[in-house]
């Protein structure tokens, strides 16, 4: 059965592979997970490359554009302000903890370098762990909420109390799925893309679902 969703999964035609770029490093990948806080996925990813071209992705770009550039770049999602302090204070951190260059994290051990990214703001453990994945280095599922969400919708997990519960099963889950970078690059952005735009806490469309004949949730109407 697990297969069959699978399969569906990966047949399913949706936009989650435009949206989601395939970054080059760390900090990029970081800039990434503070841009847009709660932005559709299709608006933060005009404005994220509105700010590409305007500001760029390296820390030393970050520090050295002006304020009002970047304010009107990044104008999505419903915290802008509070991601540019939080992009600003992410590069003053590359420039004086890893000389303008967080990929030297990739060549540390997985723990030291779960430890290094999560110093960065709004990164904990599943985004460093999405870093590392999207990077090939120590691949794992690291699902987000939205992703979590579908997981449980779809009987996969169980909820066993705390979230950090949760996330451990998940990763459990999915080291029995495959080990290979790419599918679970895949499967990433699936799970998290329905769950952005299907899949949704409080009223999921499952009539769009094209999960829905496999689902024991089919039809839920409150967070489960
Ligand atoms: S059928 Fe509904 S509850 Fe199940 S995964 Fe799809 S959208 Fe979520």
């Amino acid at each position: 059965m697990t297969t069959e969703v699978l399969q569906q999964l990966l047949q399913w035609q949706s936009d989650c592979d435009v949206y989601e770029p395939a970054l080059p490093t760390v900090f990029a990948w970081v800039l990434w997970e503070n841009f847009g806080y709660l932005a559709r996925p299709a608006n933060k990813f005009k404005a994220w490359k509105t700010w590409v071209n305007s500001v760029g992705i390296r820390p030393q770009d970050i520090l050295r554009v002006d304020a009002q550039t970047q304010e009107s770049a990044l104008h999505v999602g419903i915290l802008p302000q509070n991601d540019l302090a939080k992009i600003r204070k992410a590069a003053e951190l590359a420039m004086s903890r890893w000389q303008g260059d967080p990929d030297k994290i990739l060549g540390l051990s997985r723990d030291q370098a779960i430890r290094a990214l999560r110093e960065f703001p709004s990164i904990g453990l599943p985004g460093a762990e999405k870093i590392l994945l999207f990077l090939g280095k120590y691949p794992s599922l690291a699902p987000e909420s939205n992703g979590l969400r579908v997981l449980q919708r779809l009987g996969w997990i169980s909820n066993l109390g705390s979230y950090s519960a949760l996330y451990k099963r998940a990763q459990e889950f999915a080291d029995a799925l495959s080990e290979d970078p790419s599918a679970l690059q895949t499967y990433h952005r699936r799970l998290k893309f329905l769950g952005q735009t299907i899949c949704k806490a409080k009223r999921p469309s499952c009539g769009k679902c094209p999960l829905d004949s496999f689902c024991p949730k089919a039809g839920v109407k409150a967070d489960v």
